[in-house]
């Protein structure tokens, strides 16, 4: 795949007052563009590549600003093609005039994502990299941005083309087999049941990293529920270490969802403060709104990674803890047993006939006992076992390649087991290795690129 060719020019920066702003532009004769107006003490064209250039741009004879221009020439250079970076000073101005005065030689504006794409099709970075250039500039922690830049690195790509290759010489033995089935032992297909189930094991270990990036760039969800006064609101603030959500001792005053982010070891948590699972008749107009309100929390379940269930540890369990833990349970759950600075009624008995959950943990919203614990608690249910330095940047399109590759490759191991069908475990080892080509955007349709790179911003 060749890239369009025409030249495309966009401001880089975010607009708006900042000490620079770059405009680039891209193309085969991008250079040649910048000379239209660039004035140093050579044209631009003629300078050493990769090189700070200081000079003025001009409409004409006036003189719009003073300027730090650079050339790339095709094939170092962001997109792979030739191009051009003219650094301004910030604001709207003189980058809007910059990127004018582009257009006007011929240059027309980038689609969003559109350099980016170009450094995919010219081959200079695969899909996979591409989506991590993305990830790493929505990164909003260190956890998040160093699993981006290590799939931006090329490590996801390495190691999916390693695997790609393990296939692909897998194949080839299969296939020299099938020449001669009759001379293909019991040991010889056992070699390559074990070479396919391992290949399957290690794309597993893959998907395993990219889950764990695509949680962090993806945040999670928690649904605080339990009943009316168990302290959700309270609990929610003592974990955002403010008066977010709003306390009373009215039970029912949460009566719409209230959503918060907490940023917990570099995982974003959005926290959804749920309305009191209490299963009210709506007689009055506040029933009327309380019970739209358990309508919502029960769509905010629904939307949720998992769920936090709050019981009062000053009161005994009534229907309403019950209501709330099947409705919390419908996803992993994590029990807190709040207002444990009070006298507690609750024995552990009785916590148990509530359900199963990932974990319990004794807290208290007022005295700020077990937040922190159940902070991790809650990075720990999202995480499951794997570490954040384990995480690599991955999309849902990524994961859904992995997963399948993962599939096919651990069912040519359970044909090439018993029914030794070299033919079909071939085909299913061919589809392994497609789904790992797809993920590096080998053979990819316009459309699917045209999808990913518009969510990119324009001058990317
Ligand atoms: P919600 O209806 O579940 O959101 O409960 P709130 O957060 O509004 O709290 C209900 C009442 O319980 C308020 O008066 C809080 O001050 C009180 N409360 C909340 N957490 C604690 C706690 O850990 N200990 C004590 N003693 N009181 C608490």
């Amino acid at each position: 795949m060749r890239p369009d060719g025409d030249v495309i020019a966009a401001v880089a920066t975010a607009w708006g007052d900042a000490a620079v702003a770059i405009v680039r532009a891209s193309g085969a004769g991008s250079a040649a563009r910048a000379d239209n107006f660039f004035r140093g003490a050579r044209p631009l064209s003629l300078e050493t590549a990769r090189r700070m250039v200081l000079g003025n741009i001009s409409d004409g004879s006036e003189v719009v600003d003073q300027v730090l221009a650079v050339r790339f020439e095709r094939g170092n250079s962001y997109t792979g093609e030739e191009s051009v970076e003219i650094h301004c000073h910030g604001g709207m101005s003189a980058a809007r005039r910059c990127l004018e005065l582009f257009t006007k030689g011929g240059a027309r504006i980038a689609l969003p994502g559109e350099f980016t794409k170009r450094a995919f099709l010219s081959g200079r970075i695969d899909l996979a990299q591409a989506e991590a250039v993305l990830g790493v500039i929505r990164a909003r922690s260190d956890a998040e941005l160093a699993s981006s830049g290590r799939a931006l690195q090329g490590e996801l790509s390495a190691r999916v083309s390693e695997l790609s290759g393990e296939l692909t010489s897998l194949l080839a033995g299969i296939e020299a087999a099938m020449d001669f089935p009759d001379d293909v032992d019991a040991a010889e297909y056992a070699d390559f049941a074990s070479a396919a189930s391992e290949t399957g094991r290690k794309i597993l270990v893959l998907l395993e990293r990219c889950r764990v990036g695509m949680t962090l760039q993806n945040g999670v969800r928690v649904a605080i529920t339990g009943k009316p006064n168990a302290g959700k609101s309270s609990l929610m603030n003592a974990m955002l270490g403010s008066d977010r959500a709003i306390v009373t001792d009215i039970p029912g005053t949460t009566r719409d969802t209230l959503d918060a982010v907490l940023m917990h070891r570099g995982l974003s948590v959005t926290l959804v403060d749920t309305a009191g699972m209490r299963e009210s008749t709506p007689e009055s107009r506040a029933d009327v709104i309380e019970s739209i309100g358990v309508e919502r929390s029960r769509n905010a379940i629904k939307g949720a990674d998992f769920c936090l269930l709050v019981a009062d540890a000053s009161s005994s369990l009534m229907d309403e803890d019950f209501t709330a833990a099947a409705a919390a349970l419908e996803k992993p759950a994590i029990l807190a047993v709040n207002k444990s600075d009070l006298d507690s009624v609750l024995t552990d008995g009785e916590l148990e006939v509530l359900g199963n959950f990932t974990a319990r943990l004794y807290v208290s919203a007022l005295a700020g006992t077990g937040v922190d614990d159940l902070k991790d608690a809650i990075f720990e249910t999202a995480m499951g076992s794997a570490s954040p330095s384990d995480g690599m940047m991955a999309t849902g399109r990524m994961v859904s390649a992995l997963e399948e590759a993962a599939c096919r490759a651990g069912e040519a191991a359970v044909v090439l087991g018993t029914p030794r069908r070299l033919d079909v475990a071939g085909s299913l080892l061919m589809e392994a290795g497609e789904c790992l080509s797809s993920l590096l955007g080998r053979d990819a349709a316009e459309d699917l690129l045209d999808e990913i790179f518009s969510s990119f911003c324009i001058g990317k």
